[in-house]
């Protein structure tokens, strides 16, 4: 099939095949005024990655990641579900798509009720030890972490002062993979058997410039699907693509749904 940009010919494509699957990015969660890391306004602008979501930084000093995460932190605690990612549980709902992939550690695709969700980054809900890996809900991390003021708490981070810390004396790091680290295997597992069986893949708000993810459509391609992107700006995989839609998600996935509807 040739390339087109219009969504009833993703609605049409969507209706006639077996399974579908959705490939997501930070691009999704903009709409719930969480930043994108690679735009003009993203994270990534303010914070260097390679310092900041760095691993093997990470073990050396931790002050610089909580630096960033607890900007990360916030926003997430104030982001809600926005018209694309509900659409996407109404298209698993309606069995359009059997689940979601996302590179996004927000948790807004469960909370939109998105049942089946293979999370390739980890998720930002629990922290563990990097020693112990005994388990914390970030949401108490945070709390303590949200009573001081951020600059002096930065200024404790760096003499290694109120970094969260286990029981056993080791530092405690949110689930969320950072530049250097393994990735969930289990996870990629899953991700790839599902990308591997969709006759479809429909990749929505990701730049696709991150390894593994970024292969993943050329996983459902080589097993003879289709690729469907739904991005603000293009992407390297925008030529190989069978539809391709340069518009916001929060309008077009709600329009798709729509169409699909009639
Ligand atoms: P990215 O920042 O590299 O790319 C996001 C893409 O989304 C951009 O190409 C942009 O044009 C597009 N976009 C922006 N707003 C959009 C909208 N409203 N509708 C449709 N598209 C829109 O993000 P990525 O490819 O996911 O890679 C970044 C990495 O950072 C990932 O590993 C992810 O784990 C992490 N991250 C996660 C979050 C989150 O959990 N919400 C936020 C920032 C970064």
């Amino acid at each position: 099939m040739s390339m087109t940009n219009d969504p009833k010919d993703l609605s049409k494509a969507l209706k006639s095949c077996d399974t579908g699957c959705v490939l997501t990015g930070a691009g999704i969660s903009v709409g719930s005024g969480i930043p994108d890391f690679r735009s003009e306004n993203g994270l990534w602008t303010k914070y260097d990655p390679g310092v900041y979501a760095s691993y093997q930084r990470f073990i050396q000093d931790p002050s610089y990641f909580w630096e960033m995460h607890i900007d990360v932190m916030h926003l997430i605690q104030k982001a809600a579900p926005n018209p694309a990612h509900k659409a996407l549980a109404e298209l698993e709902d309606n069995q359009y798509i059997t689940g979601v992939i996302t590179q996004n550690i927000d948790g807004l695709h469960q909370k939109a009720g998105s049942e089946t969700v293979y999370e390739l980054h980890g998720s930002n809900e629990t922290c563990s030890c990097i020693i112990c890996s005994k388990t914390y809900k970030t949401q108490k991390i945070a709390d303590h972490l949200f009573s001081f003021e951020k600059e002096e708490l930065v200024t404790l981070m760096r003499k290694g002062k109120e970094i969260p810390t286990c029981q056993c004396g080791g530092w405690i790091k949110p689930d969320v993979v950072l530049f250097g680290e393994m990735m969930p295997l289990t996870s990629l597992k899953s991700a790839e058997e599902l990308a591997a069986s969709s006759d479809i893949i429909v990749v929505v708000g990701s730049s696709l410039q991150v390894q593994p993810a970024a292969a993943l459509p050329f996983v459902t391609k080589r097993t003879g699907g289709a690729i469907s992107i739904i991005n603000k700006e293009p992407t390297p995989v925008d030529a190989v693509a069978t539809h391709v839609i340069h518009e916001d998600a929060e309008k077009v996935l709600p329009k798709l749904v729509e169409l699909l509807q009639q």
